[in-house]
Formats: C-alpha cells, sequence, structure tokens
C-alpha cells in the first residue's frame, strides 16, 4: 500500500479535495455516500473515507487509493450504517503522508464525538497550529479539518454550533467545512466563497457537495449554492441558515469553471458544459485562425473545443484518443523509455491529423511541458500545422487557496511572453484567452471570482505562510 505521495512533477493544476454530506434518516445513507464519492472522484484519487452517525455513534471508514479500492471490500461499508453521513476524496501534496491526512477526520472530545471534511486552504494554517500547540494540542496530520477540531475544542464553548463559530472567527482562507455530530450536520463556506458547496435536497432529508454533480447521483435536487459566510444546520428540526461572518467580495475559484468541475455540475446556476463551450466560443472570436480542424486534449478541454469548433466553423474531431485506465500509481516511464516516444496517458490519431492544420484547444498552460509534448506529438501523427488555443489567460501566480500548483518560477507564463512560449511549445499559433473574455462569459462582476493566478490580486491577503511557501517553492 502507498503511504505518501511521490509523484512526477504534474502538468495541471489540482483540485485537492471533495466533501459530501447527507442527513436523511430512512435512507441508505452509507451507500448514498460511497455513490456520491465516485461522482467527486476527479476531484480527488489519492484517498478516500465515509463516516456514518447512527444518532448516538459515529463510525468511520477510510483508507488509500481510490473510492473503489478503498471499500472495495463491502463489509466495509455493511458496518456503518445510520441516518446521516459525510464523505472525502483527497488529492494528497507531495511528499505527504497518506493514510494519517485522509478524511473525514473522526475525534472525541469533552462533548462527544465530531467527524469532520474539509476542502481548502488555510492561509493562516501554520500560525493557528503552533498558537494551539503552545496550548497544549497534540496534532497527528497536516489537515486543516484538524486545526478546526481543535479550535472547537479550545473555544469553551458546550453548544456546538456557538463552539464552531467561535472557532470559524479565527480562520482565514478558503475553506469548506462539513462538521458532522451524532445528531447534526453543519455546512460551511468561507466569506468569499472560494471553494464551492451546494444544497440539495431528498425526499427525507438534504445533502452537501463541492459538486452538483454527486446530487444527481443519489437522487437528489439543487436547492442552492451555500452562501459566502453562510453556516447550514440541518437535523431533526430541518434546515436552519446562520451567518457566521459578514459576506466579503464573493471570489469563487475561476478554475472551477475552467478545469476542475465536471461538465455536468453547474455552478452558481450555470452548467460547467456549457460554460466552457461560451469560453471556446470567446477564444475563436478572439484567435480567428485558418485551420482544417480542431481538437481538444482530453478530457477536460473537450467541451471548450466543441465551441472553438463552432465558432471558427470546422469540424470537431477526436484528434487524440486516452488511456482511461492508467491510473495515478502507474510507473513513470523513464528518460530513455520516454525517448522512444512511447505514449501511455495520450495518443494522436494519424488518420485524422495528417496532412490537416490542426487547431489543439487545452485550458490551460502551466509548466509548458505537456503542451510541448503534446504539439510534439500531433506533428510526429503528420499534422501540417499545430494551432494552440488556450481557454484561460496566462497562469503567472500560484496558488494558495488549496489548489495544488507549482511554484511561480515554474510557471513558464510567469518567466516568458506569449511569443516566447509558442517557440517553446513549437506551435504554429499561440493564443490564450483574455481575462476579460473569460470573466464576460461567465457573465458575473470582475470581483465576482478569483482570479489571481492570472494576475496575482489575491483576495485575501497572504500571510507569511503563504509567502514561506512561495519562498521555498
Ligand atoms: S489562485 Fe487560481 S486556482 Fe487558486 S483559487 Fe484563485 S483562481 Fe483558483
Amino acid at each position: 500500500m502507498r503511504t505518501e505521495v511521490s509523484r512526477a512533477e504534474s502538468e495541471k493544476f489540482h483540485e485537492e479535495c471533495g466533501v459530501f454530506g447527507i442527513y436523511a434518516p430512512g435512507s441508505d445513507v452509507t451507500q448514498l455516500t460511497y455513490y456520491a464519492l465516485y461522482a467527486l472522484q476527479h476531484r480527488g484519487q489519492e484517498s478516500a473515507g465515509i463516516a456514518v452517525s447512527d444518532g448516538k455513534v459515529i463510525r468511520c471508514e477510510k483508507g488509500v487509493g481510490l473510492v473503489a479500492e478503498v471499500f472495495q471490500e463491502t463489509e466495509k461499508l455493511e458496518q456503518l450504517q445510520g441516518k446521516a453521513a459525510v464523505g472525502h476524496v483527497r488529492y494528497a501534496r507531495s511528499n505527504e503522508e497518506l493514510l494519517i491526512n485522509a478524511q473525514p477526520l473522526l475525534v472525541r472530545y469533552r462533548n462527544g464525538h465530531l467527524a469532520i471534511v474539509h476542502n481548502g486552504n488555510l492561509i493562516n494554517r501554520y500560525r493557528l497550529r503552533s498558537q494551539l500547540e503552545r496550548k497544549g494540542s497534540i496534532f497527528q496530520a497536516g489537515t486543516d479539518s484538524e486545526v478546526l477540531a481543535h479550535l472547537i475544542a479550545h473555544s469553551g464553548e458546550d453548544e456546538i454550533i456557538r463552539a464552531i463559530k467561535k472557532s470559524l472567527l479565527y480562520l482565514r482562507g478558503a475553506y469548506t467545512y462539513i462538521v458532522m455530530t451524532p445528531e447534526k450536520m453543519v455546512g460551511i463556506r468561507d466569506p468569499y466563497g472560494i471553494r464551492p458547496l451546494s444544497l440539495g435536497k431528498m425526499a427525507n432529508g438534504y445533502v452537501l457537495s463541492s459538486e452538483t454533480c454527486a446530487f444527481d447521483t443519489v437522487g437528489a435536487e439543487f436547492v442552492r449554492d451555500i452562501e459566502p459566510g453562510e453556516l447550514i444546520i440541518i437535523d431533526k428540526n430541518g434546515l436552519q441558515s446562520e451567518r457566521f461572518a459578514p459576506p466579503k467580495r464573493q471570489a469563487l475559484c475561476v478554475f472551477e469553471y475552467i478545469y476542475f468541475a465536471r461538465p455536468d455540475s453547474n455552478i452558481h446556476g450555470r452548467n460547467v458544459h456549457l460554460v466552457r463551450k461560451r469560453l471556446g466560443r470567446r477564444l475563436a472570436q478572439e484567435h480567428p485562425v485558418e485551420a482544417d480542424m480542431v481538437t481538444g486534449v482530453p478530457d477536460s478541454s473537450l467541451s471548450a473545443a466543441s465551441g472553438v469548433a463552432e465558432q471558427l466553423g470546422l469540424p470537431y474531431e477526436m484528434g487524440f484518443v486516452k488511456n482511461r485506465y492508467i491510473g495515478r500509481t502507474f510507473i513513470q516511464p523513464s528518460p530513455e523509455i520516454r525517448a522512444l516516444g512511447v505514449q501511455l496517458k495520450l495518443n494522436a490519431v494519424r488518420q485524422i491529423v495528417e496532412g490537416k492544420r490542426v487547431v489543439m484547444v487545452d485550458d490551460s498552460i502551466v509548466r509548458g511541458t505537456t503542451s510541448m509534448r503534446i504539439v510534439k506529438m500531433l506533428r510526429h501523427a503528420g499534422a501540417k500545422e499545430v494551432h494552440v488555443l488556450v481557454t484561460s489567460p496566462p497562469v503567472v501566480a500560484p496558488c494558495y487557496y488549496g489548489i495544488n500548483t507549482p511554484a511561480r518560477d515554474e510557471l513558464i507564463a510567469a518567466r516568458m511572453g506569449v511569443e516566447e512560449i509558442r517557440r517553446a511549445i513549437d506551435a504554429d499559433y499561440l493564443g490564450f484567452l483574455s481575462e476579460e473574455g473569460m470573466l464576460e462569459c461567465l457573465n458575473l462582476s470582475k470581483d465576482g471570482f478569483c482570479t489571481a493566478c492570472f494576475n496575482g490580486r489575491y483576495p485575501i491577503a497572504l500571510d507569511d505562510f503563504a509567502l514561506d511557501k512561495e519562498r521555498r517553492g
């Protein structure tokens, strides 16, 4: 079993977690959470877990791997029966201990049991941890769930909602939490709403999820997104909404639309596939290249590529085939094997691209290494010209709000202008979507999103943890 993450440097940004919660007495909450985690698997593939409350006791099963791997023994699920459950999938940071950081975090404190799952990143995490350690707290893992658990234990409040609200006042950063006690479930979204959390309804209860695609999977109906700074309490009395902080400017991570979310999810009431198509159409308006066909890099760029093709009046073709059976654990090829031209994850289809002027659509360029490889692959398969169109602006700054990104000096657009990048990736043309064009497609004000990785304007000021991370890279 893997105990620690060690992976080849990833080209893409990665969402770090997916959370799910269900309060539905009379339903098989364990099975439904298990299915919901399948729907959220794209948000994290390195650990998974489910905690279930029967009204008195909370039990938890978690492990390293995909949902199917963690729960391959059905007895694990059968042992978990109750009326409410929380579930989690996680994408770990490099060199991180996997099992100890797997969630839900199950803790017992003087007022009982809590199970906590979260998505995001507290930018004052190290400061809070050191303050708590000085008061005697002992931390086992490196997660922000544990920070919240200790703050709750130290709050001095006996009533759990008061304890949570008091604890949240210390947190700075991007976060969604679901906290489950034996009797209640509490959904929390940070005052800027950087990470998503939606509310759904079932016949006999409610569900909370990072993405609405999980609602379709469990047969729940979308109600609304949780507001920034809102706390939702679900228990035998139904649903109650409270504020723990006044809403700041709304700053949802714009990458949810561009890349992270599943195309069948809706965010702010907008379907992700349709938004990506709109981004593609706008991209083609800004860069009306002459070509013979359009193809997208699977899977996240396919929706946008169809928009580019529509706008340019060109056929949309399957220029690449992706091998869907390569998991995170597969053995990375050595440089010698790579030099032989071994294509494991992606293959360009010669019969489709040979002799053609190809528009290749991608959602982002981070380090530039994948773009280089893909352009080379298309040329090797006989493409006459390769025009790269990107459905986001150049990424010039790292993320400190829970998205796994390389350090600033590894971001190709932080070091080079567009023409230099074009030459580096060996494209005939390179066009990025403008920030203005991107925001117009999303149809919200400029201040409605976090766009910091495109312009370095962070909605929540960074403190020394974030700056230290930047120095260390
Ligand atoms: S910095 Fe970029 S990836 Fe991070 S929350 Fe903001 S938009 Fe999303």
